[in-house]
Formats: C-alpha cells, sequence, structure tokens
C-alpha cells in the first residue's frame, strides 16, 4: 500500500528517473558521485573514519578526494562514456555540508549541465541552515541518515558532534542532532525538495525502535526509508550486523508507515553508472 505524499507531480516526474528513488530508473539511468568532502562534525560510533561515511556508502572503501575542478573533469568524462547518468550527487567520504568544496562542486557542475537532477546526503547537522543554498544551486533530492529520533538511544549511536564551534557529547550531542535533523527535513519538504531517510540497523542498540522512526518520517511526509545493515567497525566492531532475514523484518514492519527502498546497493562516495554496476574504475582519476 502507498503512502500519500505531499510532493507536487513535476517532483514526482523528475525523480521517475532518479535511480535510487525510483526502482524502476535503476535499470535504465544512472548517477555519479562526487567525492569532494573529506571533514565530518560528527562521530558516528560506527564509523572509522578511514573508509567513505556510511550514509550512502559501501563498507571498506577508500574514496580518493577530488578538488571541485577535479570533480568536473570527472562529470565531464562521465557524461561523455554514460549518456545514461541523470543524477549527480555529493555523498562524502564525509559530510557533505560540512565542506566548502561541495557547494562549489555543485556550483560548477550544474552551471554546465543544468539538466541533471542533483541530490547529496548527509547526516543532517546543518541541513536547516544550508537549504536555501542548496535549492539555489538546482539541488532536489536529499538523503539524511536518521539512526533514532529518542536522543535516549541517539546517544548510544554518537560519540560527539561539532555544532557551531563548540563540542557537545552525549545526550546533549544526541538532542542537538535530532533537533537539527527533523528540523531540515521538515523544511526542504516543504521547500519541494524530495527526501529519503537512510537508517542503519543497529542490533542491540536502535533496532526495537526503527519502527517509530519510520512512523516519523512518513508522518512528515519523507518519500522514501532505505534500512541498512550495521557494518561492524569502530566502537560497534563487536556487534553482530542482522541478518537478511532479520532486515526484511524490519523492512516488513517499517512499510506500514513509509515506502522502503527495495534496490540499495550501498554505492561508494565515488559511484558511476548504473546501481550495481559501478564504472568508476574506467574513470581517470
Ligand atoms: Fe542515490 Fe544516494 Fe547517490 Fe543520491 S546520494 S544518487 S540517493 S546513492
Ligand atoms: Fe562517519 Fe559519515 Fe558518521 Fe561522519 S556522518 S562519522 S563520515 S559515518
Amino acid at each position: 500500500e502507498e503512502k500519500e505524499v505531499p510532493y507536487d507531480p513535476s517532483q514526482l516526474r523528475k525523480i521517475s528517473k532518479h535511480p535510487c528513488f525510483s526502482e524502476k530508473a535503476c535499470n535504465r539511468f544512472g548517477r555519479i558521485h562526487l567525492p569532494v568532502a573529506p571533514k565530518c562534525n560528527i562521530q558516528c560510533n560506527y564509523c572509522l573514519r578511514k573508509y567513505d561515511c556510511v550514509n550512502e556508502s559501501r563498507p571498506g572503501v577508500t574514496s580518493k578526494v577530488l578538488s571541485p575542478e577535479e570533480a568536473l573533469e570527472r562529470v565531464d568524462e562521465a557524461m561523455d562514456k554514460f549518456h545514461y547518468i541523470k543524477v549527480i550527487g555529493v555523498a562524502g567520504p564525509g559530510e557533505p555540508l560540512f565542506n566548502e568544496e561541495t557547494f562549489k562542486t555543485y556550483e560548477l557542475v550544474s552551471e554546465k549541465y543544468p539538466e541533471k537532477i542533483y541530490c547529496i546526503s548527509t547526516n543532517g547537522l546543518l541541513l536547516s541552515e544550508k537549504l536555501e543554498e542548496l535549492k539555489k544551486l538546482g539541488v532536489s533530492t536529499i538523503t539524511v541518515t536518521v539512526n533514532a529520533i529518542d536522543p535516549e538511544i541517539a546517544k548510544d549511536v554518537y560519540s560527539h558532534i561539532y555544532y557551531q564551534g563548540k563540542k557537545y557529547t552525549g545526550k546533549k550531542a544526541a538532542e542537538i542532532l535530532l533537533e537539527k535533523q527533523l528540523e531540515g527535513i521538515e523544511k526542504a519538504i516543504e521547500l519541494g525538495m524530495i527526501l529519503k531517510v537512510n537508517t542503519v540497523y543497529i542490533p542491540g542498540v536502535n533496532e526495537d525502535h526503527i519502527p517509530e522512526v519510520a512512523k516519523k518520517i512518513g508522518d512528515i511526509g519523507v518519500y522514501l526509508h532505505n534500512i541498512i545493515p550495521l557494518i561492524p567497525q569502530y566502537k560497534f566492531s563487536e556487534k553482530e550486523p542482522p541478518t537478511p532475514e532479520e532486515k526484511e523484518e524490519m523492512k516488513e514492519k517499517c512499510s506500514d508507515y513509509v515506502r522502503q527502498m527495495e534496490h540499495c546497493r550501498q554505492c561508494r562516495s565515488d559511484a558511476c553508472g548504473k546501481l550495481g554496476e559501478d564504472k568508476q574504475d574506467s574513470l581517470e582519476s
């Protein structure tokens, strides 16, 4: 059963070409990720900062960071070879909104390729304050990683955050992050952007709480929910990831509240091509 979402038809027509938001599109159209954002402003307990940000990434991959100018060159080359690429995104390797290079990259690339769909993935801390700028640059689809909506649970997922020049830890850090994530998501939907939420399924930490996350994001109009199994590393390196059956069960539960993503391939932050058949190795770096 599909949920009513407050999106207008022109937005929905647009995402019908977005391989991550539309299962049909994922066989026909592709996306390119530009790894221009190395720094991060939070510390997730499952992140070693050695690999790509888990917001939108495959485990154990390290993308080489590009400058905005190099990113534009990569896009030029990709457009030349792979005409089916419709979506251009920044997804890491750190937090896109915490790196000025992200904005510079969108500026350079969207000026040259205005007809493409621009996408971003974020931990959400800076989303509400960067939204107007993103909108101006033509970004229309956003993925936010929301692992909990209750600070009591979120405090076990994050070690600290840096916000407005200060470091916060524990419950305070969780409270600020969650408040900012939801504020950003609601504001983005008001601005007509299409939202996807990623949730890392962390057994023993947020598993009983994920349906509440789904309910909340469904209520506020998030278009799509992507539940990602934990990749055990850093402080969670001793944890068992959920089994495929557990993950399916969880998606089933959550599908009462918000449409579930069925075709995620956990792309890397320098992914290029159709989902599941990456071509980045055929591009020069
Ligand atoms: Fe797809 Fe995520 Fe990349 Fe956007 S950022 S193109 S949703 S994989
Ligand atoms: Fe790592 Fe991404 Fe979390 Fe930052 S937001 S700590 S890069 S997983």
